[in-house]
């Protein structure tokens, strides 16, 4: 087996993607894939696991596969280096999910703490598909179908990539060595590992409609952040500040550097400085906000000008996205044809098996023929 690092993460196609899918993955998604050390990079779009809770709206999902299409080229992933692909066009997925399915009781998908939180946040009651309590298996076999090491994603996959540990773990104690061992590559700033909403809700999410999208023009994202959630006992300029829990520090904690501070606020050295003015009083929200938003909008520049130029060749964007599938799905082919044979359902190219079977009854006819001659010649 290749022992280079295999880097997969995925984005499922519900929305555009937000500055929370920037910080927390797609950047290091960037970075992994130009740093060269890499054999293969993977990046899928989650269309089957997205209809887990969206099977109502088909439309919303396919609608949505070539924004978030855009998003990745835009953010400068490459298809010459990594193979962007469609979950749903790839059956052998299915296939090992379904073994995967096996391995895993009930109880331990309950427990699974991402999953617990998303059905509350979905409010399924009694009702839950059994698609959705399933997924992390399937993600599972995303994973492990393309033999990945690194999975470079925010802290809200941890349960996700653990399962997918366990059921690695499990399957190769059973079957034997045939699956490799991920693992999770966190943001390394805490900030990134789980960007907080615009409402100050634990995490930006497309779901809770608290994003700034990477695709917000200049004005959308300075009204947004304008209104964004900051420390509600900082109410006049002179009162003393929180930084901590604050969503507008939080952010520039994952955006900000020193350069733009030069640029936009030169009486501040840095964020230590800009905190420690906050904390002890004197530096208005208004005066903060401001300063975000250009740092955003400094980091969206550049995104925004390249979605521009793929947007005006949309029939490119999906041809990009059909090559990745037939890639992916060669990739999937190779291990799913380790993992039959680990199982044992690879009836019909187990030749050698076939062979000694043919063997055996051809003996227990030959025998059965011997008997039978034995029993005629006692009965003369
Ligand atoms: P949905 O609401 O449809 O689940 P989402 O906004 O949670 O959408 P996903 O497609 O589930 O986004 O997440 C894709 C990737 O982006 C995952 O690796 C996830 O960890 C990362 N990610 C999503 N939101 C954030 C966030 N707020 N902070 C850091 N990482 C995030
Ligand atoms: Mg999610």
């Amino acid at each position: 087996m290749d022992t280079k690092p295999i880097m997969l993460s995925a984005d499922r196609p519900t929305g555009k993607l937000h500055i929370g899918h920037y910080v927390g993955s797609l950047r290091r998604r960037v970075e992994l894939q130009n740093s060269g050390d890499f054999s293969e990079c993977y990046v899928m779009i989650a269309d089957t696991q997205a209809l887990t809770d969206n099977w109502e709206n088909p439309n919303k999902i396919k609608e949505n596969l070539v924004e978030v299409a855009l998003d990745y080229l835009s953010c400068g992933l490459d298809p010459s280096k990594t193979t962007i692909f469609v979950q749903s066009q790839i059956p052998e997925l299915f296939e090992l999910t379904c073994y995967f399915l096996d391995l895993v009781t009930l109880s331990r998908l309950e427990r699974n703490p991402t999953v617990k939180n998303e059905l509350k946040m979905r409010a399924f009651e009694e009702s839950i598909p059994a698609g959705f309590l399933c997924y992390p298996v399937s993600q599972a076999a995303d994973i492990t179908a393309f033999d990945t090491t690194i999975v470079p994603v925010g802290e809200d996959q941890s349960p996700m990539i653990e399962q997918c540990q366990e059921i690695v773990h499990k399957f190769n104690s059973l079957y034997g060595e045939t699956l490799v061992y991920p693992k999770i590559m966190l943001p390394e700033n805490g900030s990134c590992k789980r960007l907080p909403g615009l409402d100050g809700k634990a995490k930006m999410s497309k779901s809770l409609n608290n994003c700034i999208f990477l695709s917000d023009d200049r004005k959308t994202v300075d009204k947004k952040v304008m209104t964004m959630f900051t420390d509600p006992t900082h109410l006049k300029v002179e009162d003393k500040g929180h930084t901590e829990n604050n969503p507008v520090f939080i952010y520039l904690e994952a955006f900000v550097t020193d350069d733009h501070f030069r640029k936009y606020l030169p009486e501040y050295a840095d964020l230590a400085s800009l905190k420690a003015k906050y904390e002890n009083g004197g530096l208005g929200d208004v005066t903060v906000k401001r300063f975000l938003a250009a740092v955003l909008n400094d980091v969206l520049d550049p995104i925004r000008a390249r979605r521009k130029e793929y947007e005006k060749d949309i029939p490119a964007v999906y041809k990009v996205l059909e090559e990745g599938t037939l890639r992916a799905r060669e990739k999937a082919k190779m291990t799913l044809s380790r993992v039959r044979r680990a199982l044992k359902v690879n009836y019909f190219e187990d030749h050698k098996f076939i062979e000694k079977q043919c063997k055996a009854f051809k003996k227990k006819l030959a025998d059965e023929e011997k008997l039978a001659a034995y029993l005629a010649k006692q009965k003369h």
